[in-house]
């Protein structure tokens, strides 16, 4: 039995006394080392479950556990360096002046000595393929090599959890595919939770398991080839299979044995 690593129980939230409720009774768990998809339409309530997980946001009801820690005033720097966090925009991610100053700086932040910093720069930068870039300006990089120096960042800080928020959206195919890849690659090696958050089922076949959000609420938890055999009723909320995975699946009912990864 894994370890659980976040525990959602009965979540609840709004942006304001007068708002209306983006999450509704929300309940769910992050296992350890497990890849989580997290999908949904616009405005589901997606980007803010990614807040609470790492207290950017707190709820007005029910409980966020964080490795056995209650998410409060007072856990909330452990927590912070428990779940890291990649956004969608990546020009909204840098600090730092080159790329290693950027990943430099997250561990600045903790107090890491200076030795350790460098072997972790060096580490990750590998480890996401940017290793030739350490003194780059960030704004020479593209869009994905701009992503793959978050991941380095939030990787640096060695987190237990690392929650991808979108972190594709403003890429184009090749530069997505990419990075989940890396993405992939970097939870195996790291036992990391992987927490992948999008609107964009293709980016759903690899994890372990899903969750569909739809209107603030829990609309299906399973495994992602269960979510896309719902694929009508998906698309009635929102929701695009994708059609490699409806051909293939057409093929082998039709009885032409196609060659495919599974789907969990
Ligand atoms: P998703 O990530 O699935 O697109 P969000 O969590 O961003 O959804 O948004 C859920 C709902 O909360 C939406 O209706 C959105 O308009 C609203 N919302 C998001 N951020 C804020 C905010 N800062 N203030 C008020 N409402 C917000």
């Amino acid at each position: 039995m894994r370890k659980k690593i976040i525990e959602f129980r009965n979540v609840s939230f709004r942006y304001g006394d007068e708002q209306p409720w983006v999450l509704r009774n929300v309940s769910f768990d992050v296992y350890e080392k497990e890849w989580l998809a997290i999908i949904g339409h616009n405005g589901s309530g997606k980007s803010t479950i990614a807040k609470l997980m790492n207290g950017l946001l707190f709820p007005q009801e029910g409980e966020i556990i964080i490795d056995g820690q209650q998410v409060n005033d007072e856990s909330i720097w452990s927590i912070r360096r428990d779940v890291g966090m990649v956004f969608q925009n990546p020009d909204n991610q840098f600090v730092g002046t080159t790329v290693q100053d950027d990943v430099a700086f997250g561990m600045e932040n903790r107090g890491i000595p200076r030795e350790e910093m460098i072997k972790r720069i060096n580490e990750t930068l590998s480890a996401v393929g940017m290793q030739e870039y350490h003194m780059t300006e960030p704004h020479r990089l593209s869009g994905g090599q701009k992503q793959r120096v978050a991941i380095a960042s939030v990787l640096a800080i060695s987190p237990k959890v690392l929650i991808l928020d979108e972190a594709t959206a403003m890429l184009d195919p090749k530069g997505r595919t990419e990075i989940m890849s890396t993405v992939s690659e970097v939870q195996d090696k790291n036992d990391l939770s992987l927490i992948t958050i999008t609107h964009d089922l293709h980016e759903v076949v690899q994890a372990e398991r899903v969750i569909v959000m739809n209107n603030g609420e829990i609309w299906d938890e399973a495994v992602p080839r269960e979510i896309f055999a719902k694929k009508d009723e998906l698309r009635k909320i929102g929701l695009d299979v994708p059609f490699v995975t409806i051909l293939a699946d057409e093929l082998n009912a039709a009885g032409i044995n196609i060659e495919r990864e599974p789907l969990n």
